[in-house]
């Protein structure tokens, strides 16, 4: 049995190393279980050395794997490129900071030999992020749960075993825009969850900005939820439902009083507030139909400067 180990990886240069020798802590248990591995780092479009510290590792050790992207394009391509290329029966993905702990996976693998197709797994405690990330993070869960069908948990990772099939399933899903816990989630299949406490990155910065991550919660939303469409037809209905009451209550009132020019400004109010409704309601169609143009235009997720 093969064991694909998927890691994204940018600007990693000071983890691949560490990473990899604490994958192999697991030598024992992959051993014991008669379980071969591939280790697939995938480099999107890292600028420092992470490319070369792969080809040192590769030198020594022909399990090693490298898909180099020609530039950043995320870590959701990441994933897809990572798991486009793992051959193994059964397939996990971690990040290279060791926020995932390579430890857990005796623990996820007797799961899936429970027979569970996927093991996920959550950490309990945000300990050690920013309060506002927390506070944002936490508050996103709660929408996307509210707005979306798929069931996406709060503090899940993107650190997953799963066998073949649903390896396949997830493949299956050719979209642009991945939001890949929505995705999951989507796929279905018997998935055991497993907590772990909080880890620091090993070493280096992380990634995402606030401002990333934002973009990256519209994208979850908008890719998993058509919600917000009807909340704008709702608004819609709503504003043409009072502008019809006010408009009987104006007639009968010059019909039957005289009717100074009076209330201007609460007409200047009144004209803001619907225009910065339909402005809105716009928007909200206009981030759809931008998410409909790029699927359309079906470019591919990444492209391949090199692969060993
Ligand atoms: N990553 C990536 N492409 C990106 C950003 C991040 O492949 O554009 C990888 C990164 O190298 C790491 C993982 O995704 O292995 C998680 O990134 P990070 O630790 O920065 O995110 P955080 O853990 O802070 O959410
Ligand atoms: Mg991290």
């Amino acid at each position: 049995m093969l064991l694909s180990v998927i890691v994204p990886c940018y600007n990693e240069e000071e983890n691949i190393a560490l990473f990899y020798s604490e994958l192999l802590k697991n030598n024992e248990f992959f051993k014991s279980k008669d379980l071969d591995i591939e280790v697939i780092y995938v480099d999107d479009g890292s600028t420092d050395n992470t490319v070369i510290e792969v080809k040192k590792l590769r030198e020594s050790d022909e399990r090693v794997k490298l898909i180099s992207f020609s530039r950043n394009f995320g870590k959701e391509s990441a994933i897809y490129a990572g798991f486009k290329k793992a051959k193994g029966d059964y397939a996990v993905m971690l990040d290279a900071d060791l926020q995932d702990p390579p430890s857990l996976l005796p623990e996820m693998f007797s799961y899936i030999e429970e027979g569970y197709d996927s093991v996920a797994t959550r950490r309990v405690n945000r300990k050690g992020e920013p309060p506002i990330r927390s506070f944002f993070a936490r508050r996103f869960y709660k929408l996307m749960n509210k707005f979306s069908n798929t069931d996406i948990v709060d503090g899940a990772r993107d650190y997953r075993l799963m066998t073949r099939q649903v390896v396949d399933a997830i493949l299956s899903l050719g979209e642009y825009n991945r939001f890949s816990k929505g995705i999951f989630g989507w796929v279905g299949f018997k998935t055991k969850w497993v907590e772990f406490e909080n880890v620091e990155r090993a070493k280096g910065e992380t990634k995402w900005s606030f401002w990333g991550l934002f973009l990256y919660s519209l994208e979850g939303i908008i890719a998993f939820s058509t919600a917000p469409l009807a909340i704008a037809s709702c608004l819609g209905v709503l504003f043409c439902l009072l502008a019809f009451v006010l408009i009987i209550f104006i007639l009968v009132r010059s019909l039957f009083w005289t009717d100074p020019t009076s209330g201007w400004q609460s007409m200047v109010c009144i004209i803001s507030l619907v225009s910065g409704v339909q402005l809105l309601c716009l928007g909200i169609l206009g981030q759809y139909l931008s998410k409909t143009y790029l699927e359309v235009k079906n470019r591919p997720k990444y492209l391949v400067k090199e692969e060993l």
